[in-house]
């Protein structure tokens, strides 16, 4: 495809508007939403004046005056048509890995009978540690880690949760989470989905799917920024039997009474635990707001797209230069991102960089390339491996300077 063609696929694409509601440098072709999403063009304007007008003007009394208590499910509220969710079903607190560890303590405690945590080989390892840290802190409990092809006729009678992401960090691979859901279902099991690299990316339907739990990130897809809140969902159906572990006035039912002990806000808001970070929050709104109006039918269809063409044109372009393809071959296999394994993985993503292509790398050897159909263009693509078969031919990457490695790879 020549550059003049993918041009022409840009100006047809109903969301390429929406590329104006993010702030990219000029010339930069930025394949890293998956791991940090673009900054929307909103965001300084908002927080500056979350900042400056509320905090600096208004001081204490914005808790009230600009609803900053009310903020983690208002806003959350937006995320979940993202997701499939009713607005009563999600709540934005700390960080993924937090919330993990909420959302897996709570679930484990509603099946006390059982003792096994199910999860799958190679997840992300923040998933693990926390599932480890929890089988250390509940000696009680079980850790069984299975393929993750075969999760479904892997629960059984001491099953309390299966933990999983949709989407594969490294390989983007694909659950269905429908029969998953299903299967525990049948065998008494809750599952907790980690959507990380599903929200804002694909259409996901925790609800039409029957997800029991979920939790997601903030700062990826959803343009939330730099360490943005994540969020937790549980189904409504589930909310009487739930407790969070971590209790905090913040998840009270009245924590303006300043009573002595714990009484659960109802709903979602009970996994709140301390004051919520509004300047973040404020951050994450203008992230989130970067959907308003578009389907996640649409993003992802564009994301298909994008995915496929990259897949196709660097196949093309790169044969006979070890590059092999990681990720499923079909599209709807796929989260949002594509990626490639190759020995010389780190110094050839560095080099790309170096080109102004942006993807990242995970260690052993792959090099990961997300698209963000909100502002990925079919022109990006093209560039993307088009520079990535020169660097590969002509052996760029092979240099010192590129073998240098950062504390952030
Ligand atoms: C990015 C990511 C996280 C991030 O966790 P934080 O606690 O927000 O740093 C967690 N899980 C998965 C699968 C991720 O991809």
């Amino acid at each position: 495809m020549t550059l003049d063609e993918a041009a022409a696929l840009d100006a047809a694409d109903p969301l390429a508007p929406c590329r104006t509601r993010f702030q990219l440098p000029p010339g930069l072709i930025y394949l890293d939403g998956n791991s940090l999403g673009a900054l929307p063009s909103a965001t300084a304007g908002h927080l500056a004046d979350v900042v400056t007008r509320q905090w600096g003007g208004d001081l204490i009394g914005s808790w009230n005056k600009h609803g900053w208590i009310d903020a983690p499910v208002r806003i959350a509220a937006k995320i979940a048509p993202l997701i499939g969710a009713r607005e009563n079903e999600v709540i934005l607190a700390d960080s993924t890995s937090i919330c993990l560890f909420k959302a897996l303590s709570a679930a484990i405690a509603a099946n006390p009978s059982r003792s096994t945590i199910l999860v799958q080989a190679d997840d992300f390892p923040t998933d693990h540690y926390v599932a480890q840290g929890l089988v250390h802190l509940l000696p009680r409990l079980r850790l069984r880690t299975v393929a993750p092809n075969c999760i479904a006729e892997s629960v059984d009678e001491d099953t309390a949760v299966i933990l999983l992401s949709q989407v594969d960090y490294r390989s983007s691979a694909r659950h269905d989470m429908r029969p998953i859901n299903q299967a525990a279902q049948r065998k008494g099991a809750l599952t907790l989905w980690d959507l990380s690299h599903s929200a804002g990316a694909i259409a996901v339907d925790c609800g039409g799917d029957e997800c029991d739990l979920a939790v997601g990130c903030g700062y990826k897809y959803l343009n939330g920024g730099p360490g943005a809140p994540a969020f937790v969902f549980a189904a409504e159906r589930l909310h009487a039997q739930l407790h969070s572990p971590l209790p905090g006035w913040m998840g009270h039912d009245e924590p303006f009474s300043f009573l002595a002990d714990f009484s659960p806000a109802r709903g979602m808001s009970q996994f709140l635990t301390g004051t919520p970070s509004i300047l973040a929050l404020a951050a994450l709104e203008s992230g989130i707001d970067t959907f308003s109006g578009v389907s996640m039918g649409a993003i992802e269809v564009k994301s298909r797209r994008l995915s496929q063409l990259f897949v196709e044109l660097v196949e093309e372009q790169c044969s006979g230069q070890d590059l092999r393809l990681v990720s499923p071959r079909e599209p709807e296999r796929r989260g949002s991102h594509v990626s490639f394994a190759h020995d010389e993985g780190f110094a050839i993503m560095q080099a790309l960089i170096a080109r102004q292509v942006v993807g990242d790398y995970r260690a052993p050897d792959v090099i990961r390339f997300g698209f963000a159909p909100l502002y990925n263009s079919f022109e990006d693509i093209v560039t993307a491996a088009t520079i990535l078969a020169e660097i590969l031919q002509r052996r760029e990457w092979d240099q010192p300077r590129f073998r240098e490695r950062a504390r952030v790879t």
